[in-house]
């Protein structure tokens, strides 16, 4: 029986996961996907909020105010990159100079730092930003980081602690008894005493499981982005923001920690919560608003297009509780932007609730996980070739794009939640992010996939199940030319 298990590896169910992680507790995460992090947390704006803009006194504004504080914490205990680069909210006429003010008192009550000021001190600060500005909205607390490295080491961290980790094992059915929940999967059954919903777009199906009566219903709105190359560093330094409407945050510059800048998010609402793809109508969008704030846009270097599908419910605000009729099943649902920034404080809230009810006791050899990774693109040149020496695969460059070696895609693969799909070790290690998006290496990191795996090339998935990218051999016996 496992006390505790976590419906999705999302950033919600792996911070949950790392928390509890530290208890002498049997706790297990279930994921449907082949990869973790591979729902909403894969495709946003990956801005560590500061908190100025949620409505005061919802859990929004209280767990992103929390959260951006704790993420300076938890990213230098987990080693992972986070910057603090600061942001700008824009308004460019009187209407919005009104609701900037409004949202500077906002930014007053969440007890978020934030500074009004002048259009010059804009342009000073990011010289490619429209003339036309008229006051801005400075909060040096945003952050940006990559949302799967932090899942990454969330997750090293809560196996390395003895959290179990079942992907592609897709929750079909809970049957609610006495005082467990049996939880059916695709591929098992396992009985646990508490059900921590954190399924992201999936959380009303969730909790349907138990209950006929969720208490809100959810609603799906897509938003669609551009990326740039990296090397455009003088074109903004900080996050940049329209001021937001009732859709929403609204358009978005953001650089990311990688050294690209995204461009988005459009706001549509759609019916389907697996509709990630790309409109003309919508990029055409993205771009007519990021026009209308600054100059000077590199779209020679756009190199991709993606979209994500916010989690709304009809509620507005994050739902953490536990379910009125069914207790010890746990909703963590509605987590829509800002869920990433705030996550750590959501696993907070949900660690007090089963704090609340039972008294837990701490592992006695809770210990961190000593992340290993390495990263040769950031090295200096003595160090590379002393970590050539211990293993020349580190040698081999495999991503020319992003300068990724055999070796650390090697690491990925053995790390210690393993890596089976391209797209995770893009994920984790970047090859095929760069200009090429992979054209020269994607090849390459399937033979190494099917030779570490010990598996055929026909086995190996882009993403999710079923998105093999061979199907069969076409050269026998070396490809000859006569078979
Ligand atoms: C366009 C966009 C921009 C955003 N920008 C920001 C931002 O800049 N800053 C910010 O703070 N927030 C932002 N957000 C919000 C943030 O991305 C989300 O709040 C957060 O990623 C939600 O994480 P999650 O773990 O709750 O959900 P998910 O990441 O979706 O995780 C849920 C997991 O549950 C799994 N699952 C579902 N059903 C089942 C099942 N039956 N069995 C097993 N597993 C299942 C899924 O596969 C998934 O992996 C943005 C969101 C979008 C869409």
């Amino acid at each position: 029986m496992y006390d505790v298990t976590i419906i999705g590896s999302g950033i919600t169910g792996s911070f949950i996961a790392h928390n509890l992680a530290k208890y002498q507790l049997k706790v297990l995460v279930l994921e449907k996907d082949v990869e973790v992090g591979d729902g909403v947390t894969k495709a946003n704006s990956a801005i560590i909020h500061s908190g100025y803009d949620p409505k005061p006194g919802t859990l929004k504004a209280k767990l992103n105010v929390l959260g951006n504080k704790m993420y300076e914490q938890v990213t230098k205990e987990l080693n992972v990159d986070y910057k603090r680069i600061g942001s700008y909210t824009l308004a460019f006429n009187e209407l919005e100079e009104k609701e900037l003010r409004k949202l500077y008192q906002h930014g007053i009550e969440n007890g978020v730092e934030t500074y009004l000021v002048e259009k010059e001190e804009i342009l000073k600060k990011e010289p490619n930003i429209k003339d036309t500005v008229r006051l801005g909205l400075y909060a040096p607390t945003t952050g940006i980081l990559a949302p799967w490295d932090m899942i990454y080491a969330l997750l090293d961290n809560a196996l390395y602690n003895g959290v179990e980790i079942k992907t592609s094992n897709e929750v079909l059915n809970i049957d609610k008894k006495e005082d467990h929940f049996v939880v059916k999967t695709n591929q098992s059954t396992y009985k646990t005493r508490y059900v921590i919903n954190a399924a992201g777009l999936y959380a009303e199906h969730i909790t349907r499981m138990v209950t006929d009566n969720p208490g809100f219903k959810m609603n799906f709105t897509r938003g669609e982005y551009y990326v740039l190359d990296r090397g455009y560093d003088d074109y903004v330094h900080h996050v940049i923001y329209p001021t937001p409407t009732a859709k929403g945050k609204g358009v978005l510059i953001v650089p990311t920690i990688h050294g690209n800048v995204l461009l988005g998010p459009t706001s549509e609402r759609i019916e389907d919560a697996d509709s990630t793809e790309v409109t003309k109508v919508g990029l055409e969008f993205v771009k007519n608003h990021v026009n209308q704030m600054i100059n000077n846009t590199p779209y020679k270097g756009i190199i991709r297009t993606f979209s994500g599908i916010r989690p709304k419910t009809d509620r507005l605000d994050f739902i953490i509780e536990e379910l009125n009729d069914t207790p010890q099943f746990i909703q963590v649902a509605g987590i829509e932007s800002p869920g990433l920034a705030s996550a750590p404080a959501i696993a907070k809230m949900v660690e007090e609730m089963i704090l609340n009810k039972e008294s837990l006791e701490t592992k006695h050899d809770y210990k961190i996980y000593p992340q290993k990774q390495v990263k040769i693109n950031e090295k200096p040149i003595d160090e590379i070739n002393r970590l050539i020496k211990q293993n020349p695969k580190y040698g081999t460059i495999i991503c020319r794009c992003e300068s990724i070696t055999e070796g650390e895609i090697i690491d990925a693969i053995h790390s210690p939640l393993g890596i089976r799909t391209i797209d995770g070790i893009k994920r984790r290690v970047r090859p095929g992010s760069g200009r090429c998006q992979g054209g020269f290496c994607q090849p390459l990191i399937l033979e190494i996939l099917a030779r570490e795996l010990k598996v055929s090339k026909t086995d190996i998935l882009l993403d999710k199940e079923g998105s093999n990218i061979l199907t069969e051999e076409t050269k026998i016996n070396g490809g000859d030319g006569n078979e």
